[in-house]
């Protein structure tokens, strides 16, 4: 056991699930180590840079928001010294992109149906509903078959008509000191680096955790390069098909349960382009019905003196240069005039009604298990501060 590595709390996945969790460990004064497999923290946090010259410009390849109601997310902001670094957004819309143009939300949307339809609000409870159950009587069928249902398939990057409609979307109380909505000034993942270089935190990247044992009251953790780790408690802070397959023989059980849950994959790419190549008017993002792309992020708000940035985010299944072909027809581009491609690709959990019940059943399941934490994006939403609360609420069930 001398070569082995002692911890504390080993957390493996260096989203921002994993870098809570490990930022409250290292605050409660255990040993913590962080493993992730790809080569830097941050998972669906990247904020790739384009430099030319001295000129610097970011993207976002996933999150690009975070707003006011983020209380333990900004906690852990204040607490890694970045609350001056949070860079407010640009007011620009979120467009509908259709039949080769650019138009608004609103005037796409049948007033006469919304007016209708919307007075629903205040007697119709989310609970038990499924998203188009809801929202198709808020908004009127048509405007949700057309219109809006497309704006809530560009959140998580798939359909989401069957999510329960409590989960989609939820109202927080608001830290009124902080900015509605706002980003970083070098973008979300500004929080990953920040977190990951908290005193007292081991982070190893580029090692792919692939295999989970039991020894002596401890898990051994070992990764694909035949690093071991021992530790008191593990935190899983991966996809929840990652999270079963790690723990199919150490806990079959809640092996089986992370099982039962669907996820999607997001395949993103970002391409930046000088300002003077686009015609397009600002935007917040272009979200296209039935098209090959969900939606399209740009870094309009975060205004650049030269370049703008656009991120793709595509349904599976189709190869670079259809995509790339369907990028330069939608932003009216020569493939020439695209100064740098990034890309990546992401895992968002498939919600569907029963979750709740679902989730009664992991709490059961945890109950009788000491020292093992869950966390991540598929248990009380997908939203940054739904990872966060999570991350904290794992962390206080610590006993060593
Ligand atoms: C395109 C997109 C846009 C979004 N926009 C917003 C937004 O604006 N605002 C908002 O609040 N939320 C947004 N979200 C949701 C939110 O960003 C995510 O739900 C959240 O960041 C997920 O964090 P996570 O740590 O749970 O998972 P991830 O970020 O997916 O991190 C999991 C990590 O585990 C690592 N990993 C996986 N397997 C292994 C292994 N075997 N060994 C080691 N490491 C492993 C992965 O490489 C990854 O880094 C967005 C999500 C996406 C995809």
């Amino acid at each position: 056991m001398s070569s082995i590595m002692q911890n504390d709390v080993v957390v493996v996945g260096g989203g921002i699930s994993g870098l809570s969790l490990a930022y409250y460990s290292v605050k409660a004064g255990m040993k913590t180590t962080l493993i992730e497999k790809d080569d830097s923290t941050g998972g669906s946090f990247s904020s790739p840079r384009h430099r030319v010259g001295g000129r610097e410009f970011w993207l976002e390849l996933g999150a690009h928001t975070c707003y006011s109601s983020y209380k333990n997310l900004l906690d852990i902001v204040e607490g890694c010294g970045l609350i001056d670094a949070i860079t407010p957004r640009a007011k620009v819309p979120f467009s509908l992109y259709k039949d080769g143009e650019v138009k608004s939300l609103v005037s796409s949307l049948n007033i006469a149906e919304l007016l209708l339809s919307a007075p629903k609000i205040f007697s119709l409870k989310k609970s038990g509903l499924s998203v188009k159950d809801y929202y198709s009587k808020i908004v009127g069928h048509k405007n949700y078959n057309e219109i809006i249902s497309h704006f809530f398939n560009a959140v998580p990057s798939q359909v989401t008509d069957d999510f329960p409609a409590d989960l989609m979307f939820k109202s927080r109380e608001k830290r009124k000191d902080v900015l509605k909505n706002y980003t970083f000034a070098e973008g979300l993942q500004s929080i990953a680096k920040a977190i990951s270089a908290s005193r007292g935190l081991n982070v190893f990247t580029s090692r792919e955790v692939v295999s989970i044992q039991e020894e002596n009251g401890k898990y051994i953790v070992i990764t694909s390069d035949g690093t071991t780790y021992a530790s008191k408690v593990l935190a899983l802070a991966v996809p929840s098909s990652v999270a079963s397959r790690l723990l199919g023989t150490v806990k079959p059980a809640i092996a089986e349960h992370l099982g039962l849950l669907g996820a999607a994959t997001v395949d993103s790419v970002g391409v930046v382009i000088r300002k003077e190549n686009l015609d397009l008017k600002p935007v917040a993002a272009l979200i296209s019905p039935n098209d090959l792309f969900f939606s399209a992020v740009s870094l309009d708000t975060v205004p650049h003196d030269n370049f703008r940035g656009f991120a793709f985010h595509f349904r599976p299944g189709f190869d670079h240069n259809t995509k790339m072909t369907r990028i330069c027809e939608v932003l009216r581009i020569a493939p020439s005039k695209i100064e740098k491609t990034f890309t990546r690709i992401n895992t968002v959990p498939s919600l569907c009604l029963g979750h709740h019940e679902w989730l009664e059943k992991t709490d059961t399941l945890l109950k009788g298990q000491k020292n093992l934490l869950l966390t991540g994006n598929y248990f009380g939403g997908m939203a940054i501060e739904d990872c966060v609360s999570r991350s904290k609420s794992e962390f206080s069930r610590v006993s060593l």
